[in-house]
């Protein structure tokens, strides 16, 4: 059974129970990380994986709340492997090089600390008692930017992207669609209900979307753009027909418990499938529906409308 472990769960601003978004689908033993927020690489290991588990990680965009444990899970990985670890496989959208570049190339933030760790003799004693030999090797990490349309095809997996509306011109933002023999799950990203994401997400087994607040709420305090509520997310669901949803990015007002209850039943009232407020260090099981070809409403004019702010 595929799974899906939800490291962060939460927006830019801490709280007890949620805090950035991170995730790793587990496919047929294969690990495919999606984005990397506060404290990702700490809660993986919390969760029972391991950095040297991923050897793939696609990022939305470069919000600190989607990316910002990037540098630690590099170094991490990196301090952990004997030199015989995979290459770490990076994607997302404009800056992704660069950040890579920055934090761990040359004459990035942590050179310091990656010629050190090479080079001390305390280090390398240490890295020759984990197994490893001598001379240390180098990161191994490919970090690709990449836009819209097939990201990568693997063995085992493709993944597509979509253009997301989030923070555009300031940064890219795109939605990712894994396909597996085990069935397809899209990540939303950071985006307004849109039409891209749709199309990504039509006929997908699970939706893991971003929801961060009733869409009431957004409205009344004038945000309702650029991010999803309660109603947009059930819109996209119900149009692409997907098989069930993961609500991800879920802020204060719907955590509460009688906002879960509450969010979920707004959603039900559009979308008629299964709908999992995600909490963080979760793992959820998903699989592949059945679909019936009349299930996937294939024809615009058939489809519910989008909510549109
Ligand atoms: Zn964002």
């Amino acid at each position: 059974m595929a799974k899906l472990h939800v490291l962060g769960s939460g927006g830019p601003r801490p709280t007890m129970a949620r805090f950035g978004s991170a995730h790793i689908v587990d496919v047929g033993g294969r690990k495919i990380m999606f984005d990397c927020g506060p404290a990702a690489t700490y809660k993986m290991v919390q969760a029972g994986l391991h950095p040297l588990d991923i050897d793939y990680l696609f990022f939305t965009h470069h919000h600190f709340d989607h990316d910002v444990d990037y540098p630690c899970l590099l170094m991490t990985r990196w301090d952990e492997s004997i030199g015989k670890e995979n290459t770490l496989n990076v994607f997302g959208p404009n800056n992704t090089e660069s950040i890579t570049e920055r934090l761990v190339g040359e004459d990035g933030a942590f050179a310091y600390d990656l010629n050190a760790r090479q080079n001390h003799p305390l280090s390398k004693a240490m890295f020759e008692l984990r197994g490893g030999t001598l001379p240390r090797p180098n990161m191994n990490v490919a970090a690709h930017d990449v836009g819209p349309g097939t990201v990568f095809t693997g063995n085992d997996f493709e993944v597509t992207a979509a253009p997301a509306e989030h923070v555009e011109p300031f940064h890219d933002s795109l939605a990712y669609r894994l396909d597996t023999e085990e069935g397809s799950i899209v990540f939303t990203g950071d985006t307004q209900p849109c039409e891209k994401v749709v199309d990504l997400a039509r006929g997908a087994d699970a939706l893991v979307t971003m929801c961060g607040n009733f869409d009431s709420n957004l409205e009344k305090r004038g945000i309702a753009w650029g991010q999803t509520g309660t109603l947009g997310a059930a819109e996209v669901a119900a149009e692409a027909g997907v098989g069930e949803m993961f609500l991800v990015h879920v802020g204060p007002d719907l955590s509460s418990p009688e906002g879960r209850v509450k969010g979920i039943q707004e959603i039900n009232e559009i979308y008629d499938g299964k709908v999992t407020m995600t909490d963080e260090l979760q793992t959820y099981d998903w699989h592949a529906h059945v679909h019936a070809s009349a299930d996937v409403p294939a024809d615009p004019e058939g489809r519910p409308h989008i909510h549109r702010h």
